[in-house]
């Protein structure tokens, strides 16, 4: 295949060696314990307590799941603070819970959610706040706390986007009541489908691992209406290899995130994401921003497709702009959100992505950018 049949996908499955996984998963024939809180879910379950420095971990069958779960723990009602500028899952997952998002509008310069305008839209229905990381990139985590503080409101992350992510070397998972992380097959760390509630608050542990089971406490007990999303042990076998191998697959990403940037800063018309200082990065996502380009977003995605580059607007359409939400709610009122998703385009990343296509990638988007 020549260089421009090949195609490029926005991301790409980290997975171990296949010897590895096999190796891995062998004495599952010995005890035939294939899932329901096996010897490898526990096992994850430390190791990624360990990894991500961080007090308690429960594992999810996926991230969706962890986060309708974690708010369903905290039996809450009413309304709920969250960005439209996110995945479907985040909205999803507060209405799910018989809950009213709401949505209030973000930073143009990391993608969360601004806390300037988090007051405005507090009434007293307001229960919680649940920001996400957008790509990774850390919210206001002490504004959001004052806030939280004050008004007496939960706040749950998501932080689907941000294994791995560390503020001044605090892990992620550390800030508000909870945080989810997704493992995903198209996130920085996964075990296929996959992902994990954070906390500090012991007491939660038994809670989420009554919804996450059928609320089964014991072999004739059960004191809960509890759903089913456990992870099994083929997923945490995979969590174990792929963990083995992360440090290495984010500095592969970050070497690739750097090539991106040092290509495009200087680009007329493109802005690319501020990190804030002290944090971290996973280099999950390489998003840009088409603010005075020659070309639009849409032309530029276009463009790239027909050379086989698949990149993706993530994330476009806002959550509000939904089919399932446009009637309750006016994307309007979210002006930056909306401009942002209008503009944004998520370049291809991941950890064996080719250099030289990083850089082919960056050529076909600098000419569109040229006076002809
Ligand atoms: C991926 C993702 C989720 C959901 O995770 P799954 O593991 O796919 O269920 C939730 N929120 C955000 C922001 C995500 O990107």
């Amino acid at each position: 295949m020549t260089n421009e049949n090949k195609k490029i996908m926005v991301t790409k499955s980290s997975l171990p060696g296949l010897e590895e996984y096999i190796d891995e998963i062998s004495d599952l024939w010995d005890t035939y314990w294939i899932t329901n809180m096996g010897e490898k879910h526990k096992k994850l379950e430390r190791e990624l307590e360990k990894f991500l420095n961080i007090k308690n971990l429960t594992l999810f069958s996926n991230g969706h799941l962890a986060l309708e779960s974690v708010i369903e723990s905290f039996g809450i009602s009413g309304e709920v603070i969250t960005t439209p500028f996110t995945f479907a899952s985040t909205a999803h997952a507060i209405v799910r819970n018989g809950l009213t998002p709401v949505f209030c509008d973000i930073n143009p310069d990391d993608y969360t959610l601004d806390v300037n305008k988090i007051k405005e839209l507090i009434t007293s229905k307001t229960s919680a706040i649940v920001p996400v990381h957008v790509y990774g990139n850390v919210c206001d985590v002490i504004g959001i706390k004052e806030i939280a503080d004050k008004y007496n409101l939960k706040i749950i992350y998501d932080a689907a986007h941000s294994f791995g992510v560390t503020v001044d070397g605090v892990g992620i998972g550390n800030f508000g009541d909870a945080s989810i992380f997704s493992f995903h097959a198209t996130k920085v760390f996964n075990t296929i489908e996959g992902g994990a509630v954070t906390y500090g608050e012991d007491s939660l542990k038994q809670s989420l691992n009554n919804i996450k089971n059928f609320g089964i406490t014991g072999p004739e007990t059960v004191s809960e209406i509890g759903g089913n999303a456990k992870m099994n042990e083929f997923q945490a076998a995979m969590g174990l290899c792929n963990l083995r191998h992360i440090d290495s697959e984010i500095s592969k990403r970050k070497k690739l995130a750097n090539r991106y940037i040092s290509n495009l800063s200087e680009v007329q018309g493109l802005k690319l994401q501020k990190q804030k200082p002290g944090v971290k990065s996973n280099y999950a996502y390489f998003p840009i921003i088409f603010d005075g380009f020659k070309r639009n977003r849409d032309e530029v995605f276009e463009k790239l497709r027909t050379q086989n580059i698949y990149s993706r607007k993530y994330f476009y359409p806002l959550v509000s702009d939904f089919d399932c939400y446009r009637d309750e709610y006016n994307s309007d009122e979210t002006p930056v959100a909306k401009y942002v998703s209008e503009r944004v385009l998520t370049l291809p990343l991941y950890a064996d992505l080719p250099l030289e296509d990083v850089d082919r990638i960056c050529e076909i988007i600098i000419k569109m950018g040229c006076k002809e």
